[in-house]
């Protein structure tokens, strides 16, 4: 009987457990986790703050389906691996013998590199414990400084808002998460939490924090004004828990390195989800993403390769639906590029293919609620992001995901003031064998 050990017990962990249980009935499955609430939605820890969910909404599956998949877990953090002996040291002294070794340790918040950042008051959004902490303060707050760019950063504005906090936005950029979006949809964000009284800073970065009895009082700017503030929340970008493997000689950049079998340079160690640097054909670079959909996959494909089978990982184009600001927002294959002065990374539900676009011509409808902006290459569609009415998400989504030929629709949807979605609608509609509307 094959012992697996997988380290970490998010997505990417489970999703691996799962797979394991169902090809290989027999074999020891033990999960370890340093998370003391086990397995939950980490992108719905957003709506945990926001007041809409309750903390027992954040739970995919119970203790008990857990058990009935014969998983075992462990809580306790991994200290150290020992390749050559195939063995794992965990906090609490003991240690465990295993056969394949998954490593799903995810990634946690960059810290903030200013003075006073280890205040009571400053926050982040990682874990439940953080976002209990943040509904906590948020009682007592009246006004909260955020720092950051990306979608953690604006989940914590809405996230204050919501708990009655009167908030401050600093960007250091002139627009919100300007290497993703474009100048209008930053504008529909912006305008968006704007009306709901958050008060944004452009070209603002944050120097200090000042604080008394060791707790937060202002946030002071490189030109020398202090915001007074009770709390300040940040996400300035995400670092991968890579310690445990760079420790063991696993090969490792900004993410552990893995081939197409989620498999590490050391043997029978394989890695999946956020901590992982995989490598996109598309790009023809290692990347990282940070995305629930692809640690899931990440973990079901490592957990096929440890049970014995050869089946490698396929890159999708990166997909996220979210909501930014209050608005539905789906971002989908190669929309933007260069850098963003706010993150010193990718953010939460981020990923960095999403910067890879080649040459490709940009063609946009609607500016108030809803927008729909296309990038579009020779013969596909290669990136999108549509915003507030989603009517043609799903079809886009499509197109994108299988690189349908559109050639037959190109022209019409680069002249200008081209009806977009109607054009990929009835496309949509005559590929399916449906009828395209008149
Ligand atoms: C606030 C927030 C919003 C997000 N929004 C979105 C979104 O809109 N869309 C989207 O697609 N994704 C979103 N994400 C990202 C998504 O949640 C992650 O991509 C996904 O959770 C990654 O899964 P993972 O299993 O790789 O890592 P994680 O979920 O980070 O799990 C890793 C686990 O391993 C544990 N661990 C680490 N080191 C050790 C150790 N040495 N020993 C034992 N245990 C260890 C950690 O404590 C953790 O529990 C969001 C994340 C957050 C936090």
């Amino acid at each position: 009987m094959r012992r697996y050990v997988i380290i970490g017990n998010g997505v990417a962990g489970f999703s691996a457990a799962e797979t394991l249980r169902a090809r290989d009935p027999d074999g020891e499955i033990l999960i370890v986790g340093d998370d003391p609430h086990g397995y939950y939605s980490r992108p719905g820890l957003a709506y945990l703050i926001s007041g809409e969910i309750p903390e027992t909404h954040l739970y995919p599956i119970s203790e008990e389906e857990e058990r009935q998949h014969s998983i075992l877990r462990h809580r306790s953090c991994a200290n150290s691996i020992d390749p050559a002996a195939h063995r794992v040291s965990l906090s609490d002294g003991k240690s465990l013998q295993y056969d394949r070794l998954l490593l799903a340790t995810g990634s946690m918040a960059a810290r903030l590199p200013v003075p006073g950042s280890d205040l009571e008051g400053v926050l982040k959004l990682d874990h439940l414990e953080d976002a209990r902490k943040i509904l906590k303060l948020a009682r007592k707050a009246r006004s909260a400084v955020v720092v950051g760019g990306g979608i953690t950063a604006l989940e914590l504005v809405e996230g204050l808002l919501a708990r009655g906090v009167s908030t401050h936005y600093f960007l250091r950029a002139e627009r919100y998460w300007s290497n993703v979006l474009d100048e209008t949809e930053s504008r529909m964000v912006e305008d968006h939490i704007r009306k709901q009284g958050v008060e944004i800073h452009h070209k603002t970065e944050l120097v200090e924090i000042t604080g008394k009895q060791g707790k937060v009082t202002g946030a002071r700017t490189q030109d020398g004004r202090l915001i007074p503030c009770d709390l300040v929340a940040y996400a300035i970008g995400i670092q991968a828990r890579k310690d445990l493997a760079e420790a063991c000689g696993i090969q490792t950049e900004r993410g552990i390195l893995v081939d197409v079998y989620m498999q590490t340079n050391i043997p029978d160690i394989f890695a999946a989800g956020d901590v992982t640097q995989y490598f996109d054909p598309l790009s023809g670079k290692y990347q990282i993403d940070s995305l629930w959909n692809t640690a899931r996959e990440q973990g079901r494909i490592a957990g096929l390769n440890m049970s014995g089978e050869c089946v490698p990982y396929q890159k999708k184009m990166a997909l996220n639906v979210t909501r930014l600001g209050g608005i539905t927002t789906t971002i989908i294959g190669r929309v933007g590029s260069g850098r963003d002065s706010d993150l010193s990374t990718i953010s939460r539900g981020d990923s960095e293919s999403w910067r890879q676009a080649p040459t490709s011509a940009m063609v946009q409808e609607g500016d108030g609620a809803d927008r729909l902006r296309l990038q579009i290459g020779q013969e596909n569609i290669i990136g999108a992001v549509v915003m507030g009415n989603q009517a043609h998400s799903y079809a886009l989504q499509e197109l994108i995901i299988q690189r349908v030929d559109i050639s037959s629709i190109r022209d019409g949807l680069l002249r200008p003031g081209a009806p977009l979605g109607k054009l990929i609608n009835d496309f949509w509609l005559r590929r399916k064998g449906g009828n395209a509307p008149q």
